[in-house]
């Protein structure tokens, strides 16, 4: 019986990679957090185009606390990994991971203890509808965006929204902090970028 993983996604390219990575691996449920961001609608939308693209299953949205916007990366993270949590005990069929897209080692420091910890609560707790010893799955611990790209050449990058300023999926400013990491992982990766970015020349004149 094929392993069941819950994902995060938030529509970008970690997202696509995540999934893309997944599909043949793990029975996906793919999660989706709205605290309250901005893009929220776009970011929603570009993961249901990525999870039927890749095959796996609907995207299911969770409303969390929107104080989680203001928290330092790690912590934003850690937070969305205990509600990712919470989701999953709950499914009938139980689980066997949470899975993370998150690169460039923002997840390292912690996953080891995170896991042990975990392992040991469920084991007092006897809940044994968690079927695996390795809760968080973060493949892409050691990689940033570039090697992400250049390491999933099939992935669906094309549907997705790194945007953080709009939330029309079509629309990518160019300038914001989500943006300008995008523009350069194309770049250093050397694939061409087909992103239509509104502040390119000739894109959304008039
Ligand atoms: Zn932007």
């Amino acid at each position: 019986m094929m392993k069941s993983a819950v994902a995060l996604v938030s529509g970008g390219l970690n997202s696509a990679a995540l999934l893309y990575d997944l599909r043949d691996k793990y029975t996906v449920c793919p999660l989706f957090f709205n605290f309250g961001q901005a893009n929220a609608l776009a970011e929603y939308r570009s993961a249901q185009s990525i999870a039927k693209v890749t095959k796996v299953g609907a995207v299911d949205g969770m409303d969390i606390p929107h104080s989680v916007s203001g928290c330092p990366p790690k912590m934003q993270q850690a937070a969305m990994i205990v509600f990712a949590w919470s989701y999953a005990l709950l499914l009938p069929d139980g689980f066997d991971c949470v899975a993370i897209g998150a690169s460039q080692g923002l997840s390292i420091r912690y996953l080891r203890e995170f896991n042990e910890a975990m392992s040991l609560a469920m084991r007092f707790g006897s809940l044994e509808m968690i079927n695996g010893t390795e809760f968080v799955y973060s493949p892409f611990d050691h990689w940033d965006k570039c090697d992400i790209l250049m390491r999933f050449p099939e992935a669906p990058f094309g549907l997705t929204f790194s945007c953080r300023l709009h939330s029309l999926e079509s629309y990518h400013c160019g300038t914001c902090e989500g943006c300008l990491e995008r523009k350069q992982a194309f770049l250093a990766a050397e694939i061409p970028d087909r992103t239509p970015y509104a502040d390119d020349e000739g894109v959304f004149r008039g």
